[in-house]
């Protein structure tokens, strides 16, 4: 049951066939080129996209806009206090903001930093400062309720290989994005924390899906049957020495993010770089609104209601596209719901993108747009073919989760009749080709 009201709407509008045909032939196939106004339900991300609550809402007519010692950054402090446990923070416009922070500070030319799974833009950041990221995930076994652990013995074999002296940072992201959203559990925390400390590396957790990670420990780790969410998340974050967060997921918010730290001389550093990047150490290149939006969400992210909505939505998406015979990861994630598009669209080869294929044909039969993960937006390399429907914090309904489904139903209808695709444009960097790139149906 979703735990919350509508108090201000926002029309949405489906297009009639004739117009979403040429849409996304306009766009090229690639739904990154469609105009948001001719999307019906937006399933492309979760970052940023939320819904913001009443309360959210009026603490932004607080916000204190003074360049220096903003009240609305004493209210963020103490948020963040008071919800994660971290004192010293220092404010960044969003979690890529904070992650330039951070590794530019930790992360030197030659180090290695192991991650449970690196997400893209921390890949990005440890590579630009001179690092190497190496993925240390769990080998999973398909009934495990932890699946986005850490190995701690890869990280062992890392520090014995490379040598413990050249890994500054372990990081730890929960829950692990890049692995389907799926949870660590806070056991793996505290094995986490004992490499860290045996190879006298900084601890570092990505806490950007900290609640919906608190939620998990609650509904499946044995030893916290009974616990709140709020002293959940206090705990996962206990056993880390510093912390990555974007705003724009468990902070609730449009935009923000920004870096906790325990260590006086660490905080010293990030500051310094935070000013160089960011802006000065009380707004972070955000305003006054936006550190009192998160100062709020964050709040909310750990209370029962809230979190159970939201992390039982994504179950509810999954449920209704299992029950429509779409093939999907189980269990699902925390934040969206990972459809197999090789098995959805068999007669596709992966050259001709069966997830783009499935992503077009989303969009022309229901005006939604999801996001492909697959050899479009990651070529050449051996991974299964996937197809991403995020759902924004706060924002949809029952029906809309229906419409969803039953797209899915008449595109699979259609799936013999389906073409591939071939790409006829990009753009010079291959790493970003599906943002832009133009394709056109086979012959
Ligand atoms: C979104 C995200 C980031 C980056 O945050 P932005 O606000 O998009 O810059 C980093 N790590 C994880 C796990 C994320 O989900």
């Amino acid at each position: 049951m979703r735990a919350y009201r509508a108090k201000v709407v926002e029309p949405i509008h489906l297009p009639d066939r004739d117009e979403r045909e040429a849409n996304i032939e306009e766009a090229g196939y690639n739904v990154f080129n469609l105009d948001s106004e001719d999307v019906f339900i937006d399933l492309l991300t979760d970052s940023g996209t939320g819904t913001m609550s009443d309360e959210q809402w009026a603490a932004m007519m607080r916000g204190d806009e003074a360049y220096a010692g903003s009240d609305s950054f004493k209210r963020l402090q103490e948020s963040v206090a008071d919800v994660m446990g971290f004192e010293n923070i220092v404010p960044a416009h969003q979690g890529r903001g904070a992650e330039n922070v951070l590794y530019g500070v930790l992360v030197s030319e030659g180090d290695y930093v192991p991650n449970n799974t690196h997400f893209d833009t921390t890949r990005a950041h440890v590579v630009n400062n001179g690092g190497q990221p190496v993925d240390c995930p769990v080998d999973v076994a398909p009934d495990d309720p932890f699946q986005g652990n850490l190995d701690p013995e890869k990280v062992r074999e890392l520090a014995d290989e490379v040598g413990a002296e050249n890994i500054p940072a372990l990081v730890v992201t929960i829950t692990n994005n890049s692995m389907a959203g799926q949870p660590v559990s806070v056991q793996n925390l505290r094995d986490a924390r004992e490499v860290a400390d045996e190879i006298d590396a900084t601890f570092v957790i990505d806490a950007c899906r900290f609640a919906e990670n608190a939620y998990f420990v609650q509904q499946r780790e044995a030893e916290f049957e009974g616990s709140s969410v709020a002293a959940i998340a206090r705990e996962e974050l206990s056993y880390a020495d510093a912390i990555v967060m974007s705003g724009k997921k468990d902070a609730l918010s449009n935009i923000g993010g920004f870096v906790g730290v325990r260590d006086d001389e660490l905080f010293e550093h990030a500051k310094q770089r935070g000013i160089l990047y960011e802006g000065f150490s009380t707004y972070g290149g955000l305003s006054g609104r936006d550190l009192e939006a998160m100062a709020v969400g964050l709040r909310e992210a750990v209370t029962q209601p809230y979190i159970e909505s939201r992390v039982e939505q994504v179950a509810e998406l999954g449920d209704l596209l299992l029950d429509a015979d779409v093939p999907i990861y189980a269990p699902t994630g925390g934040h969206a719901v990972y459809v197999k598009a090789e098995e959805f669209l068999p007669n596709i080869p992966r050259e001709q993108f069966p997830g783009q294929v499935l992503v077009g044909e989303l969009y022309r039969e229901g005006g939604v747009r999801a996001v492909e993960l697959g050899e479009f937006a990651f070529p050449g390399e051996d991974r299964p073919q996937l197809v991403r429907l995020c759902l924004p914090r706060r924002t949809y309904f029952r029906e809309h989760l229906e419409h969803i489904a039953e797209t899915f139903e008449k595109v699979g209808e259609r799936r013999d009749e389906l073409s591939g695709l071939e790409i006829v444009w990009e753009p010079p960097m291959e790493e970003l080709r599906h943002f832009s790139a133009k394709l056109e149906p086979v012959e």
